[in-house]
């Protein structure tokens, strides 16, 4: 059977531009480079999840334009269903504006349009339709409140696994925190969900353990935490907590590399796997990602997550 797996989360495009510098207050800078990419965390992990071999119907919102055209159509060309998803009239489709300097540096504007219009009704009736026959829903959230709470009561009361990708800290992520998903943090939003008011900073790995524990007594529920490239964080309520150590890579560029973790993870888990062996594979497409440039081109397919295992 083919694991099932629902992502509810943000469809943006991307519009790339490479400057030798980026722009101060005030500034135009003019580099040679422009590209498109298809974006939002929700659609690259829906990406990430097909491309391991899950059948993922992806619940999100786009506007009434040629931008969410394209972004529908690029996502159906990775088999992902988009059926369900929402277009909106009168509405942009969401926009991410990356500078990237000759460095390496970004700087990113994101325009959420769709994604922040997102009808609640409409995605609860998209929930309710495909739940029965899903074996993991992963939410982000780059999208409405009110729509993130939606998705994660709707998934848990089901009895489906739920992971929440707190990408951003959202005031809905702490509502949550006792509902039984798993969470999946990276450093920085695993410091943002212990302390809101963000005075720690980015944990190291000792910290992040203790952060993590310190969720597990709220969540009663395990934590998973990425933690770049010292790879990943599986701690559970009992106690248990353990260090997947991440692979060796060229990085080329981690845009996109919690995405693929996530959408792996509930690829993996869905086909029910045990949650540390989702970790281990999901940190392993991970660093396969960060060596290739862009955040879906780097995704690896089932057969290049096979080699990799073996
Ligand atoms: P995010 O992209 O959400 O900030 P992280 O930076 O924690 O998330 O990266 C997500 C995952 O990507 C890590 O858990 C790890 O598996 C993989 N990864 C990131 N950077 C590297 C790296 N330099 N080498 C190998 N794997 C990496």
């Amino acid at each position: 059977m083919t694991p099932k797996v629902i992502v509810v989360g943000a469809v943006n495009v991307d519009m790339v531009v490479t400057a030798p510098t980026l722009p101060r207050a005030g500034e135009t800078v003019v580099g040679p480079g422009v590209e498109r990419h298809g974006g939002g965390k929700g659609a690259n992990a829906a990406v990430a999840a097909s491309r391991a071999g899950a059948t993922v119907h992806y619940l999100g919102a786009v506007g009434d334009d040629d931008l969410g055209r394209t972004a529908l159509a690029e996502l159906s060309t990775e088999n992902v269903i988009v059926d369900d998803v929402e277009v909106i009239g009168r509405c942009s489709t969401g926009v991410a504006l990356i500078v990237v300097d000759d460095a390496g540096e970004n700087q990113i504007a994101v325009g959420g349009g769709a994604n922040i219009r997102l009808s609640v009704d409409r995605l609860r009736a998209g929930l309710v339709a495909s739940l029965p026959e899903t074996d993991c829903v992963l939410v982000s959230t780059e999208i409405p409140d009110d729509a993130v709470v939606t998705a994660v009561e709707l998934a848990t009361a089901a009895g489906v696994r739920c992971l929440l990708n707190p990408a951003p800290v959202i005031p809905a992520v702490h509502r949550l925190i006792d509902r039984g998903a798993i969470l999946t943090p990276n450093r920085g939003e695993l410091a943002a969900l212990v302390d809101p008011s963000a005075a720690t900073g980015a944990p190291t790995t000792d910290q992040a353990i203790e952060h993590a524990r310190a969720l597990n007594a709220r969540s009663r529920a395990p934590v998973v935490v990425t933690l770049g490239g010292d790879g990943a964080l599986l701690v559970d309520p009992d106690g248990g907590a353990e260090h997947v150590a991440a692979l060796p890579a060229t990085v080329r560029d981690t845009t996109g590399a919690g995405d693929t973790f996530n959408g792996v993870l509930a690829a993996t888990l869905a086909s029910g796997t045990s949650l540390r062996e989702a970790v281990t594979d999901a940190n392993t497409a991970a660093a396969l990602s960060v060596a290739r440039l862009g955040a879906r081109a780097g995704m690896p397919t089932a057969a290049e997550l096979d080699l990799a295992r073996a």
